[in-house]
């Protein structure tokens, strides 16, 4: 079974939420650069500090901040039998960085799951995307609502939009995404690392079935 994985696409095409439960099911480590931003800043962290104005803008975090977090992280013995990136290449250099560390060690991506939707459909996810500041849950106002209004299903804590889903920070992510993301689908090509297109609309468990039939059951 594939253990090397890449989950890519546009923002708020799914790629946190599938991937948390691949990653879980695979026992492998779910590698989330958002996340591990978003981490270093509420840490105060050197990183943090130099990422958070980038990201509240919806730009991407210069390429050297995000690679030695990443390089730092791929490091650690958990990372050793496999992984599950997410958010992460977005750009060439970085595709290019990843491709010469797996070189070094006579490996390669095994699979890359490009998740895609239609633009309204991403924005609206973005749009109604609520976040529990407690537990990291993940909700949404029109595809996933909560049982009771602003609070967590999961840990009843209180919810909130990322800074970063504001709207011209979306319409920014989104054009990112277009003019210098989407282009390294060719480049994975290229590395030879087998992409399988996945269609992100629908139910969730209707996509996730994709997904696990891409990486082999
Ligand atoms: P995400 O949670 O993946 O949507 O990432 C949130 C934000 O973090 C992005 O809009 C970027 O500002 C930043 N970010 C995450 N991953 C990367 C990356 N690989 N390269 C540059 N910036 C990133």
């Amino acid at each position: 079974m594939s253990k090397r994985l890449l989950i890519f696409g546009p923002p708020a095409a799914g790629k946190g939420t599938h991937a948390k439960r691949l990653a879980g099911e695979l026992l492998i480590p779910h590698i989330a650069t958002g996340d591990m931003l978003r981490k270093a800043i509420q840490e105060g962290t050197q990183f943090g500090r130099h990422a958070d104005s980038y990201i509240q803008r919806g730009q991407l975090v210069p390429d050297e901040v995000v690679m030695s977090l990443l390089q730092e992280r791929l490091a650690k013995p958990d990372a050793g039998g496999g992984f599950l990136l997410d958010g992460f290449p977005r750009t060439i250099s970085q595709a290019r960085a990843l491709d010469a560390r797996m070189g070094e060690q006579d490996q390669g991506i095994d699979a890359v799951l490009a998740l895609e939707a239609p633009v309204e459909v991403l924005v609206k996810r973005i749009s109604g995307r609520q976040i529990c500041a407690a537990c990291g849950s993940v909700f949404n106002r029109f595809f996933r609502p909560t049982q009771v209004a602003g609070r967590c299903d999961d840990c009843q804590g209180p919810l909130s939009q990322r800074s970063d889903d504001a709207e011209a920070a979306v319409r920014q992510r989104l054009e990112q995404y277009r003019a210098v993301t989407a282009p390294l689908l060719a480049f994975f090509a290229s590395a030879q690392w087998p992409v399988h297109v996945i269609e992100s609309v629908g139910e969730v468990e209707e996509i996730y079935g994709r997904l696990r039939q891409a990486v082999g059951n």
